[in-house]
C-alpha cells in the first residue's frame, strides 16, 4: 500500500524517473501473503482505501483479503504503475555515497542501482515469526505459518494444533474448526475480543454510493471520526478502555458457559495493550466440542504430538503457527548504511526511532513509509501512509532544487520529537505491563503512534526545513 501510494503521487507531479523494487513476483504485500481462510481487514473498507481512489462498491463493511488485493491491483492498473515495478528484486543493501549524494542499492542478484532518494515501504508485518519448538524436526505432519498458508493441506478430519491466538488466528480458527477432527489452540495470553459490526452493503447502498460519490466521502469521514474516538480507549485507566472490557466480557459470558474455559479466555491485562480483536465467531468456536484451549506451555514436539509442560500429549497431524511477525527490527534484513558509514543497526541499538516516523538523522534523502511509531491500534494505517507520502513529496520538492544535494534531519530535531512521543506514550496502555509486538524486549514502544491520528496529520502537513540540514 505504501509503495503504490508513493508511486501514484510521484506520477501525479510528473516524476517518472523512479523504480519500485519488489522482492516477490506480484504486488499486494500483506494482502498477497495472508491467504489464510477468513483473511480480512478489521478496519472498515471505506477507510481502508486511498482517499484519492474511493471504491463505491465495497461488498461488505469489513472486506476480505481477495477484495482488498483486487483493489490494490485496480490502483496499480489505473495509475499505470506496473511498468515501474521490478518484481523478484530483493534489496540486500542501501549505502549512502556522500560525495556523490547518491544511494547505492545492491540487490540480491548483485546488481547496483543508484538513486537520489530512497523510500522504503516494507511494512511492519512482513517477516513471519516462528518459534523454535524443541523436537520440531521429528514432526511427521505438516507445519506452516498462517502468513504462508499451505493451500495444499487438507484439514478435513485432522488433529490441528494452532500456536498463538492473535489477530490472524482469530480469523482463520473459526473457519477451519468445523473441518478438523480436533483443534487445539495453544494460548499464551487471552485477548480482549469485541463484536465486529460486519455485514454486506446492500444493493441500495452501493447504488447510492455510485450515484452520489459525496456519500462515500461522508461515510468515510463518519468511520474516521468514530475510529479516532476509539483512541481514548488506549489511554491508561480510561473509562473508554473499561467500556471495551465490559463489551468483551459480556460476549464471553454469553457464549462460554464453562467457568474453567471462561477463566482461560479472560485477559489479565488492560484492554488495548495488545490489539483489541473484532470477532463474532471466536467465542462460539472456543465453545465447540472439538475445540480445546490449552494454556500449558509447549514443552516439545514428537513425530505425531505436541507435549505440554503439564505432561499432556496432544495428538497432532498439522501445526499452524499463528505466532505473529518479527516487528521491532524495521527494514531488516536489509543493511542500510548512512553518512560516515554508520549502519542503521548501530543507530538503532536502543530500539528503532525516526523523525516523525519517516526520516533518520545521518541517513540523508532516505524516507520510510509505515516506519517506527506510526502503527495504530484504533484507525487506518492508510491514513498514516497518506500523511507520510504528502510529507515526503514536499521533501522531494525541496530536493528538486538543483542546488540541493541532500537533506538530512538534525539529530536534535529527531531526539526532541522522540522525547515528546515517548512521554506521550507513558499515558497509553501500550506502555503498561503486557508484552506485545509493539515493543522491544526492553519495553520501549517502537511501533505505535502515541496519540490521535489527527495530531499526526497536523504535524505532517508540511516539513519544517529548519529541522533539516540542507546540503548543497
Ligand atoms: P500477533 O497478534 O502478534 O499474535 C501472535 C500470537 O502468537 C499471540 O497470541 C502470541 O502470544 C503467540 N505467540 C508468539 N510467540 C509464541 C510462542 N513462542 N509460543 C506460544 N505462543 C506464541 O500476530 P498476528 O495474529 O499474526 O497479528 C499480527 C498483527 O497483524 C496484528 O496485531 C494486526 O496488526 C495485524 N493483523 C491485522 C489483521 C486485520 O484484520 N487488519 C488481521 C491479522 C493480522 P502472546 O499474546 O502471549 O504474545
Amino acid at each position: 500500500m505504501g509503495g503504490l501510494c508513493m508511486a501514484v503521487q510521484l506520477r501525479r507531479v510528473g516524476i517518472d524517473s523512479f523504480v519500485m523494487l519488489e522482492k516477490e513476483d506480484e504486488i499486494g504485500g500483506t494482502w498477497r501473503d495472508n491467504t489464510y481462510p477468513g483473511s480480512g481487514c478489521d478496519v472498515p473498507s471505506h477507510l481502508y482505501s486511498f482517499s484519492f481512489e474511493p471504491k463505491v462498491n465495497w461488498s461488505r463493511k469489513f472486506a476480505l483479503q481477495p477484495e482488498i488485493l483486487d483493489y490494490m491491483k485496480h490502483v496499480t492498473r489505473k495509475y499505470g504503475l506496473r511498468p515501474f515495478i521490478r518484481f523478484n528484486t530483493e534489496v540486500d543493501e542501501a549505502r549512502f555515497d556522500e560525495a556523490a549524494g547518491l544511494w547505492r542499492i545492491r540487490t540480491r542478484a548483485g546488481e547496483e542501482i543508484t538513486a537520489n532518494v530512497v523510500v522504503s515501504g516494507t511494512g511492519q508485518l512482513n517477516r513471519p515469526f516462528t518459534p523454535d519448538l524443541p523436537g520440531i524436526e521429528s514432526f511427521a505432519g505438516k507445519a506452516f505459518h498462517s502468513a504462508r498458508w499451505d493451500q495444499s493441506v487438507d484439514l478435513q478430519g485432522k488433529n490441528v494444533a494452532v500456536i498463538g491466538n492473535g489477530a490472524s488466528a482469530i480469523q482463520f480458527v473459526p473457519q477451519i474448526a468445523p473441518k478438523a477432527k480436533k483443534l487445539t489452540v495453544f494460548q499464551r495470553s487471552a485477548n480482549w475480543i469485541v463484536p465486529k459490526a460486519d455485514r454486506p452493503y446492500t444493493d441500495f447502498e452501493q447504488r447510492m454510493f455510485r450515484r452520489f460519490p459525496w456519500l462515500v466521502k461522508l461515510h468515510r469521514l463518519q468511520i474516521y471520526l468514530r475510529l479516532e474516538l476509539n483512541y481514548l480507549a488506549f489511554v491508561r485507566g480510561s473509562f473508554f478502555g473499561k467500556l471495551f472490557e465490559k463489551a468483551s466480557l459480556k460476549e464471553l459470558e454469553a457464549h462460554i458457559k464453562d467457568p474453567e474455559l471462561r477463566a482461560k479466555l479472560t485477559p489479565d491485562y488492560p484492554a488495548g495493550c495488545k490489539r483489541i480483536l473484532l470477532s463474532n465467531d471466536w467465542f462460539p468456536t472456543m465453545a465447540r466440542e472439538n475445540v480445546d484451549v490449552c494454556t500449558s506451555h509447549v514443552e516439545k514436539v514428537t513425530s505425531d504430538a505436541i507435549v505440554t509442560r503439564d505432561g499432556v500429549s496432544h495428538p497432532t497431524d498439522v501445526i499452524i503457527y499463528s505466532t505473529g511477525f518479527v516487528t521491532t527490527t524495521f527494514l531488516a534484513p536489509m543493511k542500510v548504511v548512512g553518512r560516515n558509514n554508520v549502519d542503521l543497526n548501530t543507530a538503532w541499538a536502543n530500539g528503532a526511532e525516526a523523525h516523525r516516523g519517516v526520516a533518520i538523522a545521518g541517513f540523508p534523502n532516505f524516507f520510510m513509509l509505515y516506519g517506527p511509531n506510526t502503527n495504530l491500534g484504533h484507525n487506518s494505517i492508510i491514513f498514516m501512509i497518506e500523511c507520510q507520502v504528502n510529507y515526503i513529496m514536499q521533501c522531494l520538492g525541496a530536493l528538486r532544487n538543483p542546488k540541493v544535494r541532500y537533506i538530512d534531519v538534525k539529530k536534535e530535531a529527531e531526539d526532541a520529537f522522540n522525547r515528546d512521543l515517548q512521554e506521550d506514550m507513558q499515558s497509553t496502555v501500550w506502555a503498561a505491563g503486557c508484552s506485545s509486538w509493539y515493543k522491544t524486549a526492553d519495553g520501549k514502544v517502537t511501533n505505535n503512534w502515541s496519540s490521535f491520528t489527527a495530531k499526526y496529520w497536523w504535524q505532517m502537513r508540511h516539513p519544517d526545513f529548519a529541522e533539516y540540514r540542507v546540503v548543497g
